[in-house]
């Protein structure tokens, strides 16, 4: 396979406040794990800036201008109970999007089979017209339209993996079946959202985890719902959300998969990949707030994605 990295120091410039657990430590983490010889292969590219009309795709352009005022000179504005933003929110949140627009852009042209994207700030809560739980712009719901404007792909696939309800891209999705919207996440936890029952126009599939289950319901619910779902809408293109937070070691929810099951849950997308979307997968960073859980979890993804 062929896996291309994507980040940018501008992620490092999104500020939250003190004790904050998304943090830019999170990237440095990262960093630090894909320094090692076996990720010697990843082609590594620094994140483009985004089209600001690609936000468009997503969010009404009134929500656009909100967040662009929120933006403060100096210090940190609360946009939310829980999302702040500093300075350089405006550009690290654009670099955020233009890195997801351009793993569409390599993965439609053939100039990789997959990609992952380590940015910041994340993108799942953010819905169309409300940033909250850390978000601004829903990252995957652009890529998502970004390759179905501009390459005509019918079918998009998002599968969600982070701990939490992706709210926002349901938001997004809720009335467009050629984006099919899959979820695992602990209920009940924050937003509250992601009951089974929440289906759109049947492009929704939510596959809620109770507190202190691990891997053998996060597996399950890959077997009975997710995938299954998958099979049946055969994706041109998966896009993951992935977040580690559902680590045991995560301190903001109680699931406790390890690193193998990320392993296990990527090869098993790349498997759909292969069949339906001549293996195009991209895949975003959401959460994920242990250090050392999240940045393992995340190098036994990518190494996953590079091996096939
Ligand atoms: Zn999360």
């Amino acid at each position: 396979m062929v896996t291309r990295l994507y980040t940018h120091p501008i992620y490092f410039e999104h500020l939250t406040p003190a004790g904050h657990p998304e943090r830019p430590d999170r990237l440095r983490a990262l960093g630090k794990v894909l320094e090692d010889d076996a990720f010697d292969r990843l082609e590594r590219v620094l994140a483009p800036m985004g089209d600001e009309a690609t936000i468009l795709y997503a969010h009404p352009g009134s929500y656009l201008e909100r967040v662009r005022r929120t933006i403060p000179q100096e210090g940190l504005t609360r946009v939310d109970s829980d999302t702040t933003v500093s300075p350089k929110s405006w550009e690290a949140a654009l670099t955020a999007i233009g890195a997801a627009n351009a793993a569409v852009d390599d993965v439609l042209s053939g100039r990789a089979d997959n990609v992952f994207v380590a940015s910041r700030p994340p993108g799942h809560h953010a819905e169309r017209d409300r940033a909250m739980g850390f978000c601004l712009f829903n990252n995957a719901a652009i890529a998502a339209r970004h390759a179905q404007k501009a390459y005509g792909v019918e079918r998009v696939a998002i599968v969600d993996w982070d701990v939490h309800h992706g709210n926002g891209t349901q938001d997004i999705f809720w009335e467009d079946p050629s984006v099919l919207y899959c979820s695992t996440h602990q209920m009940p936890l924050y937003p509250g959202s992601g009951a089974k029952s929440e289906t759109g126009a049947g492009n929704i599939v939510n596959a809620p985890l109770d507190p202190d289950t691990g891997s053998e319901h996060f597996r399950e619910a890959f077997n009975t719902r997710i995938l299954p779902s998958l099979d049946a809408f055969k994706p041109e293109l998966i896009i993951i959300s992935a977040g580690f937070d559902a680590h045991h070691r995560d301190p903001l929810a109680e699931i406790n998969l390890h690193e193998d099951d990320f392993d296990w849950a990527t090869g098993k997308i790349m498997e759909r990949a292969g069949s339906f979307a001549s293996n195009r997968l991209v895949s975003l960073l959401e959460g994920g707030y242990d250090l050392k859980g999240m940045s393992l979890s995340a190098g036994a993804h990518i190494k996953r994605l590079m091996e096939g």
